[in-house]
C-alpha cells in the first residue's frame, strides 16, 4: 500500500514527506517498489497499488556534459485506451487512471527507495497523460514544488498522441508563472494521415493538420517547449520519401524530432529497423534542415524501452528484488 497522500490539497503538510521521506503522523510512509528490473543501469520498477494493479516506471541514465543525469519515465494510467499498434501497453487496454498520489509515488520511489537523483521527469510511460489531466496537472504541480521534489518545470515533459482538448488545457498551465517551460511532446509516428491511421486509431478522428494547429498554439520558449516523437517502423514509415514528407509537415512547427527505433514486442510483425535504415532516415531528415535526435535504445532486455511497458514482467519474477 502506498503511504502517500491521496490528493495535494494539503501539499505544504506533505512537503517533508516528498523531500525528506519523513512524515511523523504516519507510521508507514515508505513507497517501496514491488519489483525492480536492472538492465545495464536502466531500472524498471513496479509499484503495487491498493487494488492490486501495478504502475510501471523506468529510470534512464543519460551521460550528460559533466555528469550522469537520470530521467524518470512515469506512467499516468494502468494500461492505455489509445490502441497504438506498435505499443505493448495498448495490448492491456485501459485498466484505470492513476491518481495524483500514484503518479508522484513513482518519483518518491525512484528518489528515496532507489536512491536516484531525478533530473528530468517525462510522462511517457503507460497511458495517455492528457486523458487523465485531473490527476496529471496536480502531479506536475507537486513535482515542480521547490520545497518538495523540486523538479524544475523545464525538466518535465508530457507526451501525447494528439488529444486536442488536453493540449489546450496543458497549454493553459504552460502559460502560468512557474510552469512556462513545461514541455509537450507529440507522438506523430507517420508522415501522413493514411499511414498514421494504420498504426494509431486516434488518427481516424484527429487529422495531422488538426494536431499541428493545436501544437502551434502551445506556448514556446527559447529552449524548445515542443518536441515531435517518431517511432521508426521498418516497412511502415521508414523510407526516404517518408522522411521528406515528415519534415515538410514539421517545418511550420520548428521543433526537434526525436527518432525512436521501433522496439520489437510480442505478437507484432515488425523487426527492429536496421542501422542503415535509421542512419538513412536521419540523414535525409537533416538534409532538409530538420534537427533530429536519435533516442538511445536503453532497457530492451528489461522490456523497459519505449512502447514496451505493460508487458509480461507484470506477472514474471523480477531479475532484481529490493
Ligand atoms: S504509444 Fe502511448 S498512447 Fe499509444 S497505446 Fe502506447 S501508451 Fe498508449
Amino acid at each position: 500500500m502506498l503511504g502517500i497522500p491521496s490528493e495535494n490539497s494539503d501539499l505544504a503538510k506533505w512537503r517533508g514527506f516528498y523531500r525528506d521521506n519523513k512524515y511523523p503522523e504516519l507510521a508507514e510512509t515508505s513507497v517501496i517498489p514491488s519489483k525492480v528490473v536492472d538492465d545495464c543501469g536502466t531500472l524498471k520498477f513496479l509499484l503495487k497499488l491498493s487494488d492490486g494493479l501495478e504502475t510501471e516506471s523506468v529510470i534512464l541514465p543519460i551521460d550528460g556534459f559533466k555528469k550522469k543525469r537520470h530521467t524518470l519515465c512515469v506512467s499516468s494510467q494502468v494500461g492505455c485506451a489509445m490502441g497504438c499498434t506498435f505499443c505493448q501497453t495498448a495490448k492491456l487496454g485501459l485498466l484505470r487512471n492513476l491518481t495524483t498520489a500514484e503518479i508522484v509515488a513513482q518519483w518518491h520511489a525512484a528518489f528515496h527507495a532507489l536512491d536516484t537523483k531525478i533530473d528530468n521527469v517525462v510522462f511517457m510511460g503507460m497511458g495517455e497523460p492528457l486523458d487523465n489531466l485531473d490527476a496529471v496537472i496536480p502531479a506536475i504541480e507537486i513535482l515542480a514544488d521547490n520545497n518538495g521534489p523540486g523538479v524544475a518545470s523545464s525538466r518535465i515533459c508530457v507526451s501525447t498522441v494528439g488529444r486536442l482538448d488536453g493540449i489546450k488545457e496543458l497549454a493553459q498551465l504552460a502559460r502560468t508563472n512557474g510552469f512556462k517551460r513545461l514541455s509537450l511532446a507529440f507522438s506523430i509516428n507517420a508522415p501522413n494521415d493514411e499511414i498514421r491511421k494504420t498504426i494509431m486509431p486516434l488518427a481516424r478522428s484527429v487529422s495531422m493538420e488538426q494536431l499541428r494547429e493545436a501544437i502551434l498554439l502551445y506556448p514556446r520558449h527559447d529552449c524548445g517547449g515542443v518536441l515531435a516523437e517518431y517511432v521508426l517502423i521498418p516497412g511502415v514509415n521508414d523510407s526516404e520519401g517518408h522522411a521528406l514528407e515528415l519534415c515538410k509537415y514539421l517545418k511550420p512547427i520548428g521543433c526537434n524530432l526525436n527518432l525512436i527505433p521501433y522496439n520489437p514486442i510480442e505478437n507484432n510483425p515488425w523487426e527492429a529497423p536496421s542501422e542503415e535504415s535509421i542512419e538513412r532516415f536521419i540523414e535525409v531528415a537533416k538534409s532538409t534542415g530538420q534537427f533530429v535526435h536519435r533516442r538511445i535504445t536503453l532497457g530492451k532486455d528489461a522490456m523497459a524501452a519505449c512502447g514496451q511497458l505493460g508487458n509480461k514482467s507484470l506477472d514474471q519474477p523480477c531479475i532484481v528484488s529490493r
